[in-house]
């Protein structure tokens, strides 16, 4: 199982109502929605944030930093 998660959430994240986290089965998948997800957040969300995503065993992390 890999898992897409969010690390810190910010107001903008909270008031998306998205999950903080997402299962996937395999690697590629979780990826691909890792990277979806990030710039998605990018696009959408205050643009104060910015979200990248880091690679933990098994786990995507998308990471909060401030622009
Ligand atoms: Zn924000």
């Amino acid at each position: 199982m890999f898992n897409v998660r969010i690390e810190r959430e910010c107001g903008c994240f909270k008031r998306s109502g998205m999950p903080t986290i997402k299962a996937f089965d395999n690697k590629d998948d979780a990826l691909v929605e890792a990277n979806d997800w990030a710039e998605d957040m990018n696009e959408t969300f205050c643009r104060k944030h910015n979200f990248s995503v880091v690679e933990e065993g098994n786990d995507l992390i998308i990471k909060m930093g401030m622009n």
